[in-house]
């Protein structure tokens, strides 16, 4: 209980998050298969852009663009096995990869599949929110 607390303090008053992951991979593969590009503050929508972005992180040259949508281009990794879902550079995946998934996710208008094994739960909860509201009003209406 303690290092989830030490962990939720250094994401959000460090690290500026308001998610923490918790769950595990469940190996479906399926974050796999619909990735989106973010590159500084803009999804990837245009190939020529993707083609450059290709020089600068090795990551990027395992994608191939299956298609588009409202949101941007869409990827696939060609590290993934088409038979059994598993990352064939399991070990040696980068650490983007690793770090699946954060909560970037939200702003670039994506979401987890929904059976994907992780979930992102806000740090501060709802109820942690309102008992912050009412010791404030406490506070402000003696
Ligand atoms: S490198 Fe592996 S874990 Fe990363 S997107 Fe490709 S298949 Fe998935
Ligand atoms: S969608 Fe979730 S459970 Fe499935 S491979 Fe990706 S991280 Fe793992």
């Amino acid at each position: 209980m303690m290092l989830l607390e030490i962990k939720k303090f250094i994401l959000s008053r460090i690290l500026g998050r308001k998610y923490y992951r918790t769950g595990h991979c469940n190996a479906c593969g399926k974050c796999c298969r619909q990735i989106y590009v973010k590159h500084y503050k803009h999804v990837i929508q245009d190939e020529e852009e993707f083609k450059k972005l290709q020089y600068l992180h090795r990551f990027y040259t395992y994608l191939k663009i299956i298609g588009k949508d409202e949101i941007g281009l869409v990827f696939e990794c060609t590290n993934l096995d088409p038979v059994t879902h598993k990352c064939k550079i399991h070990k040696k995946r980068p650490g983007i990869c690793r770090r699946y998934p954060q909560e970037e996710l939200f702003s670039m208008g994506g979401a987890l599949s929904d059976d994907c094994g992780y979930k992102m739960e806000p740090i501060i909860s709802f109820a942690e929110v309102l008992e912050k509201i009412r010791k404030h009003n406490i506070n402000s209406n003696p």
